[in-house]
């Protein structure tokens, strides 16, 4: 018997063409952002602590605006739309799993048909004075970097016995389901990372790519 595909999407800088977080932080510039991504790459903090402390510089009194640009400033990849409904008509199953927030991936995939319980994301509150971020999908116990939003968590709640395991994205909340998986396709940093442990990858400049990859290959 065959097994199941699943894939398991990144949306930053995967199924949107930049990084929303770094975009808001860029646009918005709060004194001490750059410093804390610094961390967050040299791993001083976790994702989870970096993410958090850059949300808590913006004062909920902007809400909108950030809102607004966040949503507004993010383009979609090419080919996301058709690639929604290939796995759709494959009966792949396709997760968002996404290290961004509630406030800008909810409206960014409404045009597109995937089901909310398929999306996985970091929340967010504006009820106090700064912005407050919520990690409803925390580290099993087998996961020991603090993620915030964990993919590899949610990876292995699939097994490996029955499903075909697919990751796509391009960047550090990538590396460590990378690692788990059966075929990675990669952008930017996940690239240079399979490149140093000598993992093979795909890499992808439009999801029409991933599906030219994902017919070429028989399901394992
Ligand atoms: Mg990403
Ligand atoms: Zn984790």
């Amino acid at each position: 018997m065959s097994k199941e595909r699943i894939i398991f999407c990144d949306f930053d800088g995967t199924i949107t063409v930049n990084d929303n977080i770094v975009a808001i932080m860029k646009h918005f510039n709060p004194a001490g952002w750059e410093a804390i991504v610094e961390q967050i790459l040299d791993k001083t903090i976790s994702i989870r602590q970096g993410v958090g402390e850059m949300f808590a510089l913006l004062p909920t009194s902007r809400k909108d605006e950030i809102v607004e640009y966040a949503i507004n400033n993010a383009v979609i990849r090419d080919g996301f739309k058709e690639f929604v409904d290939y796995c759709k008509e494959q009966n792949i199953k396709l997760l968002i799993t996404s290290g961004g927030i509630d406030f800008f991936i909810y409206p960014l995939l409404k045009p597109f048909a995937i089901p909310s319980e398929h999306i996985y994301c970091n929340a967010s509150t504006f009820e106090g004075n700064a912005i407050e971020i919520l990690w409803p999908n925390h580290c099993d116990e087998h996961c020991k970097t603090d993620c915030g939003m964990c993919k590899t968590s949610i990876i292995r709640s699939y097994d490996a016995n029955q499903y075909e395991r697919i990751i796509i994205g391009d960047s550090i909340t990538d590396f460590e389901g990378a690692k788990l998986v059966d075929t990675i396709f990669a952008r930017s940093h996940l690239i240079d990372m399979c490149k140093q442990l000598d993992y093979p990858y795909h890499s992808f400049e439009t999801f029409f790519d991933i599906m030219k990859q994902l017919e070429a290959e028989p399901v394992v």
